[in-house]
């Protein structure tokens, strides 16, 4: 007669085999927090990595507006002082008007020819 296989499970942190209930996934609770807090770093690593981008952002289009309400620049010019222009944290449309991009508060839209306007927020309702 075969022999049945056993399968063994192992700890999701540190790999030793399991015993005891079916749907175990941990050695201790040591392993399980382990586990988790490191999930919750590499999030962490992500919105940090993405806010630092959002903040230069930010800041480039608030240096380049300055005290004007609205200015048109080249967007090269934009990248050439570090803004990166995949990274919004949402975009806006008044009724018939072209799409703002903002990163918070300040933002651009396209006006053509490689260049763009940049505002300060209208609102935020
Ligand atoms: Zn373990």
């Amino acid at each position: 007669m075969a022999k049945l296989k056993t399968v063994v499970k192992k700890c999701l942190q540190c790999g030793k085999a399991l015993k005891g209930r079916a749907d175990k996934q941990f050695c201790d609770i040591g392993c399980k927090n382990e586990y988790h807090n490191a999930d919750l770093a590499e999030g962490e690593k992500i919105y940090k990595r993405v806010l630092k981008i959002l903040r230069n952002n930010r800041k480039v289009l608030k240096e380049t507006l300055g005290e004007k309400t609205s200015i048109d620049i080249a967007l090269e010019k934009l990248i050439a002082k570090g803004f990166d222009n995949d990274y919004l944290t949402h975009s806006k449309q008044r009724s018939g008007n072209k799409v703002y991009y903002f990163s918070f508060d300040y933002g651009y839209r396209d006006e053509g020819n490689g260049m763009v306007k940049i505002v300060k927020a209208f609102d935020w309702t």
